[in-house]
Order: C-alpha cells, then sequence, then structure tokens
C-alpha cells in the first residue's frame, strides 16, 4: 500500500534494534523514513524534513519520551506533526494524558502490529497530505487575493499613466480599429471629437489616403509593432479649421488575449511639429547661413575683384598701441596689387611699418591710430618724406572696433604734387616776369626821359651861351654822354628783340681775339673814366683765334666793362684778362664793386633782372645788358657765368668762347687797331654831313669838329648836291631816309659828277639789315653806318682812309 503523495516519517527511538523491524513494516508504504536515536538527532531531522508523522519509542520505564516530544512540539516545524507513541510492552502506566496533552495522536504498544501500524501510519499520511493541501488551498487563496489586488492596482496605475502620458494613447480594438480607450492628449491632438466607440475610418475621413489605415491594418495582420519618427500627417484639429500639418512619432502595437490572439491595438504617439518646425527652422536658418557665407563670400570675391581692379592702392593694417593705448606702429594683413607700385614696398605682408620705413614720421600712426580707435574715417594728402612720395590717403576702421583694424585706400600723387609745384613755380616766374616787364617798362621810360632832360637844358644854354667855347665843349660832353646811354639803351632793345624774334644776323669772321678787345675798351673807357677807375688788362700774347661777329663780341666785353664800372663805386679796379684754356678762349671782366649777392646770382642774365634797383639808382639801366650778353655769346657756341662773394665783394663775369680749330688758325688775319679816341693820328679831312635831322647832323658835325676835321652840313638832297659842288669834301656822311632827294639818289648823283666822283661816301641810316647795306653798297657807297653814328666808328672808319 503506497501512500500518496510521498511522506517523510521520522523515527525515534533510544533503542537501535528496533529501527530495522519498523523499516521493515513501512517498507512498502513508500514513504521515506528517517532515524533519530536521540532528542538531538531528532531535532536535527525536523530542522532539515518535513514530517507527516513521527514515530516516538518510548523508553520502558522512562519519561524520556515525553519530554522528546514536548521538545520536538516547541519546534516550529514539528508543532503539528502528529506523533504516535510506541510503549513498550507491559508499560501500563503510559502517561496517556501527559502524552496527548503533548499532541500525541495515537498509542501503539509493542510489539508492533504491522498491519496497524502501516494502517495508522496511512491514515496520518493521508491527513497530512490533506492538511498540506488545505494549507496550499489557503496560502494559493491569499496570494490570489493579493494577485488581484495587485492586478487592480496596475490597472489602476495603467489608467492613470494612460490618462497622464505626455504622449497621446489609444486603445483599437478590433480588425475596424474601433476605438476603446483614448487619453487626454489624444483628444487634444484630434480636436475633441467623439471617438469611443466609433471605427477609426469613420472619425478620421481626413486620414484616408495618408497611408495610416494601411499601416494599423498590417499591424494587426501581422502582429508586429510599427514604430515611425517626424512622420508628417495632416490633421483636421478643429471643425471648422482647415487641414494642419503636423509631425509625429507613431508606434502602432499588437494587443492579444491570454491565447494569443490579436484582439487589438495599442496606438502610442508624441507631436514633434514643434521639433520637427525647429529643425525645419534651423535647417533653414542653417541653409540661409551657407547663403549668407556664400553671398559673403561671394561679396569677398567681388570686394577682391574690385581691390584689385582699381589701380589705387588697397591695404588693410592693424594697429599696434603700446600699454598707454598709444599707437606706435602698425603692421600689415593683407593688400591688393597696385599696393608695390604704388608704395615701391615689397613682401610686407605681417611686416610692421617701423620694419619696413624704420623713421617713418609719427604722423602715420597718430593719424591711423585714431581712425582705429575713434572709428571716425579720414581723407588727407600728406608726404611721407621717408619714402620720397605724396599719397593721397583714404582710412577708415574695419571688423569690430577691438580689432584695431583699419583699411587704407590710396594713391601715390608724387607726380601730381610734382606738377603743382611746377606749375606752381611757372606760375610764380610768370608773375615775376610780368613783375619785371611792368617794372622794365616804368624804367625804360625813366632811362629815355633821364638822358633827354639834360640834352634838353644844355641846348637851351647852348642858344644862350652859345659864343662860350668853354661852355660849348662842356655842354657837349654832356649831351655825348647822354645820347651815348640812349644810344646804348636803345641798341640793346633793338638787338634783344631782333634776338627774340630770331632776326639777328651775325657778321662771322675769323679773327684774332684779341682785335676785338680794343674796340670794346673804347666804348668803355668814358665809362670807366668817369668813375675814375683803374683798368687792367691782363691780355696773353698767343693767337686767340676765333670765328665770331667782331661787333658782336665787341658789344659782349663792352656790355661787361660798362656794368663794372657802373657797379664800382668811383676809384675801383676793374680787371679784364683775355687767355687760352684748352680748346676755348676765356674772357674775364673782374670788379671790385658792389657785388652781387648769392640769391641774385642765379637770375642775374634774366631779361630784366636787376639786383636791388636801390643799390645804386644813379646808375639806371634796363636789365637787359646781361641778358643780351648771354644770348649773344651762346650764340656764339660759348658760355657766361658770373662769381661774386656777395655784396661790396666785387663780381667776376668770365665769357669762354670756343677756339677755332689749329688748321683754320692761320687763316685769322688781324684787323688794324681802331683809332683811340682822342683821334690823334687822323687826318685833317673836309666832310660833309647831309641829313634832314638837323639835330642829327649838327650832333655827328659837331664831333668831327672835335676830331680836328673841317665839316659842312646840308639839311637835304639837293642842298648836299650844291654843298658838294661848292665845299668839294673828301668824305660825306649822307643821310638816305630824306624828302626830296633820298641818300641813294644823291650818292648816284655825287657818283656820276665830274671831280666828286672819289668822295668817299657813307650813308647813314636807321636801318642796318644786310638788305639795306647791299642797296648802298650798289648806290655807291663806301661805309655803311647806322645812325646814331658812335663816335669811335666814326673815327675808326676815318682813320682808314
Ligand atoms: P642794367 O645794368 O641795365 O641794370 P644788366 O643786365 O646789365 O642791366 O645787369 C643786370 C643787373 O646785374 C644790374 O642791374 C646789376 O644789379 C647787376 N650787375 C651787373 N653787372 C654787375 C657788376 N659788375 N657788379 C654788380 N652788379 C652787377
Amino acid at each position: 500500500m503506497k501512500i500518496q503523495p510521498p511522506i517523510n516519517i521520522l523515527l525515534v527511538n533510544s533503542q537501535l534494534s528496533i529501527f530495522p523491524n519498523l523499516e521493515a513494516i513501512l517498507a512498502d508504504t513508500g514513504a521515506s523514513l528517517y532515524r533519530a536515536a536521540s532528542l538531538q538527532e531528532a531535532l536535527e531531522q525536523v530542522l532539515n524534513h518535513d514530517f507527516a508523522v513521527i514515530l516516538l519509542g518510548l523508553a520502558p520505564a522512562s519519561h524520556d519520551g515525553l519530554d522528546t516530544a514536548k521538545r520536538l512540539r516547541e519546534q516550529p516545524r514539528s508543532r503539528a506533526v502528529p506523533i504516535i507513541f510506541l510503549a513498550p510492552s507491559g508499560a501500563d502506566d503510559f502517561p496517556f494524558e501527559e502524552a496527548f496533552a503533548l499532541g500525541a495522536v495515537d498509542y501503539l504498544g509493542e510489539p508492533v502490529n504491522p498491519a496497524v501500524l502501516r494502517a495508522k501510519v496511512s491514515l496520518f499520511a493521508d491527513l497530512h497530505g490533506k492538511t498540506v493541501r488545505i494549507a496550499e488551498l489557503e496560502d494559493a487563496e491569499s496570494e490570489r487575493a493579493g494577485l488581484l489586488r495587485e492586478v487592480q492596482a496596475a490597472g489602476d496605475r495603467m489608467t492613470e499613466i494612460f490618462a497622464q502620458a505626455p504622449a497621446f494613447m489609444a486603445v483599437l480594438s478590433g480588425p475596424d480599429h474601433v476605438f476603446e480607450l483614448v487619453n487626454e492628449h489624444f483628444l487634444q491632438l484630434v480636436g475633441k471629437r467623439e471617438l469611443v466607440g466609433m471605427k477609426a475610418k469613420q472619425v478620421f475621413p481626413e486620414l484616408e489616403g495618408q497611408g495610416f489605415f494601411d499601416i494599423v491594418d498590417k499591424v494587426y495582420a501581422t502582429g508586429l509593432p510599427f514604430f515611425g519618427t517626424n512622420l508628417p500627417i495632416v490633421l483636421q484639429r478643429q471643425p471648422d479649421a482647415p487641414p494642419e500639418e503636423r509631425f509625429m512619432d507613431l508606434v502602432y502595437m499588437a494587443l492579444r488575449d491570454a491565447d494569443g490572439n490579436i484582439t487589438g491595438i495599442l496606438v502610442h504617439g508624441v507631436d514633434q511639429t514643434h521639433r520637427a518646425l525647429a529643425e525645419a527652422a534651423q535647417a533653414e536658418s542653417q541653409h540661409q547661413l551657407l547663403l549668407a557665407s556664400e553671398e559673403l563670400r561671394a561679396s569677398e570675391e567681388r570686394y577682391r575683384t574690385l581691390f584689385e581692379s582699381v589701380d589705387q592702392g588697397f591695404c588693410i593694417i592693424e594697429m599696434m598701441l603700446d600699454p598707454a593705448g598709444n599707437p606706435v606702429d602698425y603692421r600689415f594683413l593683407e593688400m591688393n596689387r597696385m599696393f608695390e607700385s604704388q608704395t615701391g614696398l615689397v613682401n610686407v605682408i605681417n611686416k610692421t611699418a617701423r620694419e619696413l620705413v624704420p623713421d617713418l614720421s609719427s604722423f602715420w600712426f597718430d593719424t591711423y591710430g585714431k581712425v582705429a580707435i575713434t572709428g571716425e574715417p579720414v581723407r588727407f594728402e600728406s608726404e611721407a618724406k621717408e619714402m620720397h612720395r605724396w599719397f593721397d590717403v583714404y582710412a577708415v576702421r574695419v571688423g569690430d572696433p577691438d580689432s584695431k583694424k583699419v583699411a587704407l585706400l590710396f594713391s601715390d600723387i608724387t607726380a601730381r604734387k610734382q606738377s603743382e609745384a611746377d606749375l606752381r613755380r611757372l606760375a610764380a616766374e610768370m608773375s615775376e616776369a610780368d613783375r619785371r616787364k611792368t617794372e622794365f617798362l616804368a624804367t625804360l621810360a625813366h632811362e629815355l626821359r633821364n638822358p633827354l632832360a639834360p640834352i634838353r637844358s644844355g641846348l637851351g644854354v647852348l642858344r644862350l651861351a652859345g659864343d662860350n667855347p668853354e661852355a660849348v665843349v662842356r655842354i657837349r660832353e654832356m649831351m655825348d654822354r647822354q645820347v651815348t646811354q640812349m644810344v646804348r639803351l636803345i641798341d640793346d632793345l633793338l638787338d634783344i628783340a631782333r634776338i627774340s624774334g630770331g632776326k639777328l644776323d651775325l657778321q662771322m669772321e675769323r679773327v684774332d681775339l684779341k682785335d676785338v678787345l680794343s674796340g670794346a675798351v673804347e666804348t668803355s673807357l668814358p665809362l670807366v673814366e668817369a668813375g675814375k677807375h683803374v683798368l687792367n688788362l691782363d691780355i696773353t700774347d698767343h693767337l686767340l683765334p676765333v670765328h665770331v661777329d667782331v661787333t658782336r663780341i665787341g658789344q659782349v666785353i663792352a656790355n661787361l666793362l660798362n656794368n663794372a664800372a657802373k657797379y664800382t663805386p668811383a676809384g675801383g679796379r676793374i680787371d679784364l684778362s683775355m687767355k687760352q684754356d684748352g680748346d676755348e678762349a676765356v674772357i674775364s671782366v673782374a670788379d671790385n664793386g658792389v657785388g652781387i649777392p648769392a640769391e641774385s646770382l642765379a637770375s642775374i642774365f634774366d631779361m630784366f633782372s636787376q639786383v636791388d634797383r636801390n643799390l645804386d639808382r644813379a646808375q639806371g639801366g634796363l636789365g637787359i645788358g646781361l641778358s643780351l650778353v648771354r644770348r649773344l655769346v651762346e650764340m656764339h657756341g660759348g658760355a657766361v657765368t658770373v662769381e661774386s662773394a656777395g655784396i661790396a665783394q666785387g663780381s667776376t663775369f668770365t665769357v669762354r668762347l670756343p677756339l677755332e680749330q689749329a688748321g683754320t688758325a692761320g687763316k685769322v688775319h688781324g684787323k688794324d687797331q681802331v683809332q683811340r679816341a682822342d683821334g690823334r693820328h687822323a687826318r685833317n679831312l673836309r666832310i660833309l654831313v647831309v641829313d634832314d635831322n638837323r639835330d642829327g647832323a649838327e650832333s655827328l658835325s659837331a664831333i668831327l669838329e672835335l676830331l680836328g676835321h673841317t665839316t659842312r652840313v646840308a639839311h637835304d638832297g639837293i642842298l648836299g648836291m650844291e654843298a658838294a659842288r661848292e665845299f668839294s669834301p673828301d668824305v660825306v656822311f649822307l643821310d638816305i631816309g630824306m624828302p626830296g632827294l633820298n641818300g641813294y639818289e644823291v650818292a648816284q648823283a655825287l657818283r656820276s659828277t665830274p671831280g666828286l666822283e672819289h668822295i668817299v661816301l657813307v650813308a647813314l641810316t636807321g636801318w642796318g639789315t644786310e638788305n639795306d647795306r647791299s642797296r648802298s653798297q650798289e648806290a655807291g657807297f663806301d661805309y655803311h653806318l647806322t645812325k646814331p653814328a658812335k663816335l669811335a666808328t666814326v673815327e675808326a672808319l676815318l682813320a682808314e682812309l
């Protein structure tokens, strides 16, 4: 007989011999048997196992068994286990009351009847099994109740979560997706429409065609969940409002019953529209940024192209400040191609201005520093002396104020400044020339009137004291000086006019330069003598062969001598030297006179130029003499220079003329020395002067008389013819332009008058051109003099006869 379910039985007995017997009896019950020979062992066994029954042997005549029962009762695991006492035979005094009080359920006397024992054990085992099951049932019941409570609580929590979830949620049931449950967020999303109990397609007609129903159908059919993010969905959120596009993260999950069959779908989602919009906005702004940066790049490129194409220099500099914030230098960051040609600076990137131009003026740092600090642009023109350039600069701050960056757009305007300066100088020169011309005209009037006054008064004196020879001589001399001065002035003027008009013809001859000297000295002698100066001559003995217009070079030397005499206080010293220097003849005229201030040296040869006119006003002059000198010398291929140590230090004028080549020198012929002014070697001649200008005629006649000749005067051609016949002159000075018979006609008539054909005929004209000369020659004249004839020339001419 097997006990079901299998049970454990504890055998407790101090008599070990009893165990095999008991074990044999209970063997076929299938129960598991455990031995315990002492109380100790028994307690151990009940700690380790659950027993259905304990067979506790009572020792004969002892109450040990009761103690053991008592101790077992105290153990929780064995408290309720039925105890069957096995009493030794003869133990009539078994303390039943005590034993049952201790939980014994039965009593078996020894020897044990196996059938009874087995029946009792199986009864208790069964009872034990029932008790266990009942206990188990009780446990299960309370567990179920607990579970129910837990399910309830979980359900409540779920509902709460469902309701409170920040996501929108809905439960659809069945293949038609009927709304069973929706939370607040779902309602808010879809505009509070009546949903529960309705089919999805009915309540969301606007979703038709957007693909959502297909997805739900698929999840329902397959049970596979669907996850989607950022799905665009067009929803009618208010009954009257236009459909609105939203973006959703969505989950559809199949719901199953206990058997695993799909019964519905859980819809779970989050409205991500704001995020999508933000992302779109971000994408858009990134796009815009990209566009802007592209635009910036393009515009930067445009600027670069622009700056590269301008013909101005462009650069960006970064100001460098000292700790006190004062600009001390700047660094070049970038520049265009024109930079180099505009500044002359190369490889400047990252270099500083001071590195490139060490002594650059602080003006540049201050100016740009101010722009960098104040942000106020400037435009200016300034000279960078250290770079030998002028710049026109526009400076403007770029970037944020802390960057201290300044852009410079600039041009090298050195050339413009130069031409401006040239223009200014030209204008100044022109106005100076104009001033000199005006002054010249005033001076001219003055200079012409000056001699006229004494001449006029001289004439008056002559009229009154005509018979006083002494007075007459004095006045004649005075008048002669005055006229000479006027003639000189007018000659100079005419010469200048001729040179300027390119009409001055040079009568070039090959001569020894020394021959020119005597005429010049003679011309100047009156002035030299009047100034009581000592004239020293230092003339080389060597031949100085030159190819010159003798008259003009004579005029040059005379002019220099006259000036020396004029601008040297009375009793001065004048040195005239003439020598050879290489292939040049050098004439120098030095005086110890008023000298020339350094600032006037450069302009002294200019037309109308006069050193401070007040120096020696009495000397007069037009300021054209030296100009004439220079032009004449230059026309001869020579040069004239001046030196003076300054005021009152005297002056030295030096004329250089090219010498004739050695080969040609032999052809030079020396002219006869012109006679000295005193006329001592002149023959006494009979001279007729024919001139309709009475003064001219008379003054010439007077000069000739003074020279010791005998003269006769006639005032027209006819009278002249008569006088010639009567007087039989050796020489006739004949004016050309006369009323009635002109000079040519008179000359021709005289040449064809017997006895008179060999008279020396001298033409006196106001014109001295080549043409005039050849005409007079044709008419039979021997000489040709321009009026007024100079004493020296007349003398020289007469000396030749
Ligand atoms: P002018 O003598 O008629 O004034 P010039 O052309 O001959 O004109 O001379 C120009 C100026 O040069 C003079 O006015 C004078 O101031 C100065 N000058 C010329 N020669 C001398 C000299 N030997 N010593 C000092 N000054 C001189």
